[in-house]
C-alpha cells in the first residue's frame, strides 16, 4: 500500500484549491503532481504531509486512513523548494535532527548520519555549514534529513526549481538513483514537464484542483487526455483553417473541434505535396541539435515546427527567413 486520496476537497474562503480529488501513488512508486501555478499541488502535498486538514474526503497512508492524524503520526519525510537547512548547526546536526527528536541513542545517530551522507554522497561534508554549501548540496542534506527517520513516504515540493538548471538537471538523475535504491514511495511536486518526464514512475496533471490525467511519462505524451494536457505537456501548435481540414485524416471529425499538431510533427518540403499547405518563415532559431521555425500561413496563423539536422537537410532548402516551404501534419490529436 502507497498513499490512497479518496475525494478530497479543500477551499481556502470560498475557492476550492483541490476538488473532489482521487489519487492512488502505488507502493514504492514515484510519482510527479505536474501542473500550472496556482492548480492546487503544494495544497494537496500539504494535506498528505497532515500540514493542511481536507474539508471533507480521506486520506489514507501504507493502508491506514490518517486524515485526522498528525504530522508526526504519518511518519512522512519532506523537503521543500526553499532549503530550510538550521543556519547554525553543522550538515551532520542537520541530518540527526529528526533523530534526536525521536530519542535515537548517540550511537546509533552517529551511524544513521553517516550512512545518509554516504547515500547523498556528502561524505566529508558533515561539519560544514549550510551557508558552505551550494544550493544543490543543500537540497542534499534536505534529503538526508528528510529520509533519516526512514519515513513511510517521502514529500518533496519543488525541490530543485530554486537552482540553475544545469543543478536542477543533475539532482533530478540523482534522485531518481536514489529512488531506485531507496524504493520509498514519493511523491514530487513540480511544475516543469521535464522534471516530471524525467523522474517520475507516473504523472498526475492537476487543472484548478483537478486531476486531468494520470499516466506514465509516454501515455501522459503519446495519449493526451484533455486539451489541457497537450498544452501543458510538450510543445503544441493549434491547427486552423484549411490546415486543420487537412489535419483531419480520419474524415470523423466535426467541424468545431480543435485540431492539434506537436512541432516536430510537421513535415516540410521544398515542394508542393498532395494536401500540403504553403507557409513562409519567419524566424529561425539554431537550438544546438535542432532547429526551430516560426512559419507563417497565408491565411496569416503561425506555426512552430522542430527539425532535426538531418531533417533540415532532407528538406533539400536552405532554411532562411521569407523561405517559402510546404508543410504536412504527420500525426494529429483531437478530443471529444
Ligand atoms: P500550487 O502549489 O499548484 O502552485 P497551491 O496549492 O499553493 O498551488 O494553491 C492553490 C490555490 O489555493 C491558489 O489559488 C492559492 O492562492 C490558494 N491557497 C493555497 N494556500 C492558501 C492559504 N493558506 N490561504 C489562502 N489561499 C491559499
Ligand atoms: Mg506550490
Amino acid at each position: 500500500m502507497g498513499i490512497r486520496v479518496s475525494q478530497v476537497t479543500k477551499s481556502f474562503s470560498g475557492l476550492r484549491a483541490v476538488d473532489d480529488l482521487s489519487l492512488d501513488v502505488d507502493s514504492g512508486s514515484l510519482v510527479a503532481l505536474l501542473g500550472p501555478s496556482g492548480c492546487g499541488k503544494s495544497t494537496l502535498l500539504r494535506m498528505i504531509a497532515g500540514l493542511d486538514v481536507p474539508d471533507h474526503g480521506q486520506i489514507w497512508i501504507d493502508g491506514a486512513e490518517v486524515t485526522g492524524r498528525s504530522v508526526q503520526e504519518r511518519h512522512v519525510g519532506f523537503v521543500f523548494q526553499h532549503f530550510a537547512l538550521f543556519k547554525h548547526r553543522t550538515v551532520r546536526q542537520n541530518i540527526a535532527f529528526g533523530l534526536e527528536l525521536q530519542k535515537w541513542p548517540k550511537e546509533k545517530i552517529r551511524w544513521r548520519v553517516e550512512e545518509l551522507l554516504n547515500l547523498v554522497q556528502l561524505q566529508g561534508y558533515g561539519s560544514r555549514y549550510p551557508s558552505q554549501l551550494s544550493g544543490g548540496q543543500r537540497q542534499r542534506v534536505s534529503l538526508a534529513r528528510a529520509l533519516a527517520v526512514k519515513p513511510k513516504v517521502l514529500l518533496l515540493d519543488e525541490p530543485f526549481s530554486a537552482l540553475d538548471a544545469k543543478v536542477r538537471k543533475e539532482l533530478r538523475t540523482w534522485l531518481r538513483g536514489l529512488h531506485e535504491e531507496m524504493q520509498v514511495t514519493t511523491v514530487i511536486v513540480t511544475h516543469d514537464q521535464e522534471e516530471a518526464m524525467e523522474v517520475a514512475d507516473k504523472i498526475v496533471v492537476m487543472n484548478k484542483g483537478h486531476v486531468e490525467q494520470i499516466g506514465s511519462p509516454v501515455d501522459i505524451y503519446d495519449h493526451p487526455a484533455t486539451p489541457f494536457v497537450i498544452n501543458f505537456v510538450g510543445e503544441v501548435n493549434l491547427l486552423t483553417g484549411g490546415l486543420a481540414a487537412q489535419g483531419q485524416q480520419d474524415g470523423q471529425h466535426d467541424g468545431d473541434q480543435e485540431i492539434f499538431v506537436r512541432p516536430h510533427e510537421l513535415e516540410l518540403y521544398a515542394a508542393p505535396q498532395a494536401k500540403s499547405v504553403p507557409v513562409i518563415i519567419r524566424r529561425v532559431v539554431h537550438m544546438g541539435k535542432d532547429v526551430h521555425l516560426e512559419l507563417v500561413l497565408d491565411d496569416g496563423q503561425v506555426l512552430h515546427a522542430e527539425l532535426t539536422r538531418a531533417k533540415v537537410e532532407r528538406t533539400g532548402t536552405p532554411l532562411s527567413i521569407g523561405t517559402r516551404l510546404h508543410v504536412l501534419p504527420q500525426a494529429t490529436y483531437s478530443f471529444n
